[in-house]
């Protein structure tokens, strides 16, 4: 095969062997270092690592194996379809599953021995289906004690308790457990939280003395078991730690000790130099300020890159720079300056969030949102890479 090189004024960089060309580079020694964090903090309550949404956007299977090989007793998921994708992977580890619809499949999830979350409706569907799985169901029910989604609420909790006890006098279900969500445990001086955690112990109570033998008390998300020992009880329910994020607005992840997993990185594709009122990408939003070199940084919306986001941070060799103007389906665009010149740009490393990078915590203010969001939502169109020890801990194990 011959070649020809044509004069485009261009340096063109070279393909690095193997190299992606964006990716979500997911350390798995972080995730690992969360999960045993967390675990000496709340112990000797367990740990149940929360890996709906495709773990937050860090990859279900992988995050599962890693979250139970650091000492997560139990796995979570609001669907019983996340829950099964899970047993099909081949991992056995206790799971719970919380989020039903009328076209849940419990059939399935009681013969893959996932454990069902209830409200008060569901209890009837579960019944039937352990009679066709011929086997019992486990299940923890849920008391609304605030936060106004699914749950019991107290006026009801008394009628769930008897149903729930009918069914497990047929010895179609076992009641395992007693759950709630709390709803403002991100701002620890809210008075709410408390409230919520004494309507918890009293829904327990009335399940303890209805004669329910229970294993499973839980009650607290990632802000709550990091600012309520109180909210521990036999078991926490740990999402963003796990991916080493602050769920609170005045403390990073290094204040508290975690490792964020998530680095989101890519290459410049394209990088000019262009005169002063330029104007950059849909609607004009952005015009030089004089003659400068814009970058093309590939990752738009289509990635899940939010469009809302304004001037939202990346890091070239070591230097910040902003999106400016709108940030399309599949790129958005950073001005480098003037004293940068396109050759030395194009083709660069971007980390748009992550290690050596910016925080997804400021991508979450560009956006207007909160960091969950920001790797929840990297979608499915960006590969996801799995390494160890690039926060340099690789000995820790
Ligand atoms: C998502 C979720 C969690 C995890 O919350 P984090 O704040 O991410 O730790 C816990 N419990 C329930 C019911 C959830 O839906």
């Amino acid at each position: 095969m011959s070649s020809e090189l044509h004069e485009t004024g261009h340096a063109v960089p070279s393909r690095p062997a193997g190299e992606w060309e964006r990716v979500a580079e997911i350390d798995l020694s972080a995730v690992r270092h969360n999960i045993r964090r967390i675990k000496d903090l709340v112990a000797p309550a367990r740990v149940m690592a929360v890996v709906k949404a495709d773990a937050y956007g860090h990859g279900a299977e992988r995050v599962a194996r890693v979250a139970v090989d650091a000492g997560a007793a139990w796995l979570g998921t609001a669907h019983v379809s996340e829950a099964l994708e899970l047993r099909a992977a081949g991992i056995e580890a206790p799971l719970l599953a919380w989020l039903h619809t009328a076209g849940t499949d419990f059939t399935a999830g009681i013969n893959a021995g996932i454990d069902l979350g209830a409200s008060g409706w569901e209890l009837e569907r579960i019944a039937a289906a352990a009679e066709e799985a011929a086997q019992p169901a486990r299940v923890h029910l849920k008391i609304d004690t605030g936060l106004g989604r699914n749950g019991a609420t107290a006026d009801q909790w008394e009628d769930v308790l008897d149903a729930a006890m009918g069914y497990q006098d047929d010895g179609l279900l076992r009641v395992v457990g007693v759950w709630t969500h709390l709803a403002v445990a991100d701002e620890p001086d809210r008075p709410e939280t408390d409230e919520q955690l004494e309507a918890f112990r009293a829904a327990v109570a009335l399940a303890e003395n209805a004669g329910f033998d229970l294993e499973h008390r839980h009650a607290a998300n990632t802000p709550a078991l990091l600012s309520r020992p109180d909210s521990h009880f036999d078991m926490v329910r740990l999402g963003l730690g796990a991916y080493g994020l602050s769920p609170f607005a005045d403390q990073t992840s290094e204040d508290l000790g975690l490792r964020p997993a998530m680095t989101l990185k890519t290459r410049i594709a394209n990088a000019k130099r262009v005169s002063a009122d330029q104007g950059v990408s849909y609607g004009l939003r952005y015009r030089t300020a004089e003659e400068t070199t814009l970058g093309l940084v590939p990752l738009g919306y289509g990635d899940g890159i939010p469009r809302i986001a304004v001037e939202g941070p990346v890091q070239i060799d070591g230097q910040r720079m902003l999106s400016r103007g709108r940030i399309a389906m599949d790129q958005f665009v950073v001005d480098a300056g003037p004293d940068v010149a396109p050759e030395a740009l194009l083709g660069r490393e971007v980390v748009v969030f992550g290690r050596g990078g910016p925080s997804a915590d400021e991508w979450a203010l560009a956006a207007g949102t909160i960091n969950y969001e920001i790797v929840t939502r990297i979608s499915g169109r960006v590969p996801r890479t799995y390494v160890e020890g690039s926060w340099g801990e690789a000995g820790e194990e």
